[in-house]
């Protein structure tokens, strides 16, 4: 089975690292379940709105440079933490094929973000 994007999903592609764009596309390809990119580069405005709201805690965000993209299992379920983890392991495939680091909020201890997936700050600052 291929997916493809809905024009929403490419829309939040915009802007953001050519290198995480083509961990996400080949991710797709990979995918036995379809995914949605639901945001990409954010604006400061924005990122403010979130940390006021506790959805984000950081306003030193990676969506600001376009280094981060949050995607979901499409149809969404926010309470299948699998569906999220088995996504999360179909783009480090991508990442690795790559040679992209990346790393996915899930795997983050303090603040569990499922959608989240960044460029490691390491080799891109
Ligand atoms: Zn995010």
């Amino acid at each position: 089975m291929t997916f493809k994007f809905s024009q929403r999903s490419e829309k939040h592609l915009t802007g953001v690292h050519p290198d995480l764009v083509k961990v996400v596309r080949l991710a797709l390809t990979l995918a036995k379940q379809d995914f949605s990119v639901i945001e990409g580069l954010r604006t400061l405005e924005r990122q403010k709105e979130l940390v006021a709201k506790g959805a984000s805690k950081t306003l030193n965000s990676r969506h600001l440079t376009g280094h981060a993209v949050d995607l979901v299992p499409y149809p969404v379920n926010w309470d299948k933490w699998s569906e999220f983890k088995q996504l999360a392991d179909t783009v480090k495939q991508a990442a690795k094929q790559l040679n992209v680091p990346i790393v996915w909020g899930g795997d983050w201890t303090s603040f569990k973000d499922g959608p989240h997936f960044e460029l490691d700050r390491a080799e891109y600052k």
